[in-house]
Order: structure tokens, then C-alpha cells, then sequence
């Protein structure tokens, strides 16, 4: 069976967390410190806050800026429940919009259409490692006088015109979950440009002080551990070749795929493939992902329903688009570690199915 995913963990890993296991010291310290100093070479040298998730980092970032109750935040409702739960759980409430069907994030017109008196902030997310269009976004941003604040959960080092994600908003939020394109077995981080959000975020964090025990502000604990911080470390460093990797593999895939929709990169954009999204038009998706399982492929779905659907929101709201390709995607194999074994396999056994192939 070729996973899904199939997160990698090399010796340098389990030697840095020997390494800080030995030091005693295993709360938030020097490790999260470097590591912190060390992501904000991706983001142009921006502030970076480590937290426990990348979650924390969403959420943290918008209590940091100043988003609350009465405020209205713009994202996409085809997303991970993360994006929008972050912003609910500020107090402030997610307008959920449309996205753009090539490129799966946020619609730049969309947004447009759904700024009110209330608009504190848009979130565009980096779905699939794809970057939204952050051009367009700015501009609304700009002339409607709203923050930017990026999904960047899936986006390491993803970057429109040379400009890297996470360095376009007042902030961005990553996430190292393991299946992501880097991992610390759990944890977050914010990027910002602004020493505010910065500070406010830095004491969020930890209870709510910046001084010991002089508390400033009502805080929580979504301190990294220095055992994540290392493995964050390690994995920081092989960030850049893994990448280039899943490009290749990703090339390789949209060269010899027949008979379903391979993901398009807008023009100035650099997609870095946290995941290789299919869209299946001419057949039952599902039915599609059972076929490719018998044969051996796995694959999933990010994700099947549209947020602003999910239980936890349950809005009657008119997004066809999102409906649509909730309907359609499906991420097959594109991690680094493949083989080139396995990524025939993979182009032989989705043109088998797709009954365009052999
Ligand atoms: C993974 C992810 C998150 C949440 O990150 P965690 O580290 O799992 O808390 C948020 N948004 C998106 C788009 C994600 O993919």
C-alpha cells in the first residue's frame, strides 16, 4: 500500500530530542527560541511565536490583533474547520464566501462582495500549499482598510511574485502537524510584521504576562515544548530540498496523469504541494478513492463538506462552488519519500481507473 501520507523522522530528530531530554529542561526555552529565529528566514525576517498548535497560532493571532465580538472575518468555507473555528472562537463571526474553483482559496471578488460596516479582517487560506491571490487581496485589503491574516497551515515557503506566505499579512499562521510539509510532532507559529501583535501574542501564550507573574492580560498556556522545538529544528533544515521534491513529484504526476484534473499554478505563484489535489469530474469521487485503495493507492479528501455545513456551524448559506468541489477533489501521493516505484504505480493506477490509461 502506498499511504496517503507518510510523515518522515530521520536519527538527526531523535537525536535532538535525546539531546534536550538529556538537558533537563523541556518547557518553552533556548530550543524555541532558535527555532522561532531560525522560521523567520521563510517569512522575510518577520517576528515568529511558536505555540502548541496551529490552531493556537489562528486563534492567537486574531485575539492578538485586537479581533472580537462585533467583528466579522472573511474566509473561505472550503477549508480545514480550524480556519473558521479560530475566528468563532475570538467571539467575532466568520462570513464564510466562495472560492476559486482552479486554485481551491479564496475569491478575491467574493470578498469583495461581502465586506461590511462590521469587516475587521480577511483570512485567505493556502490550501494545498497553493498560495491565494495574494495581489487582489491586498488591494481589497488596502482600499477597504481590513488586516490580513494568512492560513498558512499548509504553506511553508509557498510565495506569489517572490513574496513568501506569511510575509503579506499583519500575520500568518503555520501549522507542523505531522502530515505537513514540515513537522514538530505537534505545533504552530505566528509570523508578524507588527510589534503589537507580536507582544500580545508572546504573552497570550503564557498566561498573559510579559514579566513573571506580573499578568497584563487574561493569557493561556500554547507554549511550544523544547522537544517539538527541536524536531521543528531538524526538520526546518531539510524544508527547502523536500520541497523541490514534492514540486518534482508533483511534475511528474501533471505529465503522465490522464483523465482528471491536475492541479494549475496561477501565474507568479509557487505552489509547494502539501498536498497533490485531483479533481474527478467524470466519475463518483468516492466511488473513485475505493478503486485506488483496492489497487493499492491511498488518497484523501480535504474536505468533504464545506464548513459553514459542518454541525459545529450549520448556516443555510448559497455556496455552490464550494459544494462543488467538496464533491470532486482528491489528494493522492505527492510527500517526498516516494519512490519512483511508487509514483508509477500511482500514475498507472489513476489512469486505470480514470479509464484513460492502459
Ligand atoms: C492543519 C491545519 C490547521 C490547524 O493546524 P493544527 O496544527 O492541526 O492545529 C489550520 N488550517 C489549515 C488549513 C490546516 O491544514
Amino acid at each position: 500500500m502506498i499511504p496517503a501520507a507518510r510523515p518522515e523522522i530521520g536519527i538527526e530528530e531523535r537525536e535532538a530530542v535525546d539531546r534536550v531530554l538529556q538537558s533537563g529542561m523541556l518547557a518553552q526555552g533556548p530550543e524555541v527560541a532558535a527555532f522561532e529565529s531560525e522560521f523567520a528566514s521563510l517569512v522575510e525576517g518577520r517576528a515568529c511565536i511558536a505555540m502548541n498548535s496551529g490552531t493556537s497560532a489562528l486563534h492567537l493571532a486574531f485575539l492578538a490583533g485586537g479581533i472580537g465580538s462585533g467583528d466579522e472575518v472573511i474566509i473561505p468555507s472550503f477549508s480545514f474547520a480550524a480556519t473558521a473555528n479560530a475566528v468563532a472562537l475570538t467571539g467575532a463571526t466568520p462570513v464564510f464566501v466562495e472560492v476559486e474553483p482552479d486554485y481551491f482559496a479564496i475569491d478575491p471578488k467574493a470578498i469583495e462582495a461581502a465586506i461590511t460596516t462590521k469587516t475587521k479582517a480577511i483570512m485567505p487560506v493556502h490550501l494545498y500549499g497553493h498560495p491565494a491571490n495574494l495581489v487582489a487581496i491586498s488591494a481589497i485589503a488596502d482600499k477597504h482598510g481590513l488586516q490580513i491574516y494568512e492560513d498558512a497551515a499548509q504553506a511553508h515557503a509557498a510565495s506569489v511574485d517572490g513574496k513568501p506566505v506569511g510575509a503579506w499579512g499583519i500575520a500568518g499562521s503555520f501549522s507542523f502537524y505531522p502530515t505537513k510539509n514540515m513537522t514538530s510532532g505537534e505545533g504552530g507559529l505566528i509570523s508578524t510584521s507588527s510589534k503589537e501583535l507580536e507582544r500580545q501574542a508572546r504573552m497570550l501564550r503564557n498566561q498573559g504576562m510579559e514579566r513573571r507573574y506580573e499578568n497584563e492580560v487574561i493569557g493561556f498556556n500554547t507554549r511550544m515544548t523544547e522537544i517539538h522545538a527541536a524536531i521543528g529544528r531538524v526538520q526546518l533544515k531539510k524544508l527547502a530540498a523536500w520541497t523541490a521534491k514534492r514540486q518534482s513529484n508533483a511534475n511528474f504526476l501533471s505529465e503522465n496523469l490522464r483523465g482528471v484534473v491536475t492541479p494549475p499554478t496561477a501565474p507568479g505563484s509557487v505552489h509547494v504541494y502539501h498536498q497533490y489535489t485531483i479533481k474527478v469530474i467524470d466519475h463518483d469521487r468516492d466511488r473513485f478513492a475505493e478503486e485506488l485503495t483496492k489497487r493499492g493507492v491511498g488518497s484523501g479528501v480535504y474536505y468533504p463538506t464545506p464548513i459553514h455545513r459542518l454541525p459545529s456551524f450549520n448556516l443555510k448559506l448559497d455556496l455552490p462552488i464550494s459544494e462543488r468541489v467538496a464533491k470532486e477533489v482528491l489528494s493522492i501521493p505527492v510527500y517526498p519519500s516516494l519512490t519512483q516505484d511508487e509514483l508509477d504505480r500511482v500514475v498507472e493506477v489513476v489512469n486505470e481507473v480514470a479509464g484513460a490509461g492502459a
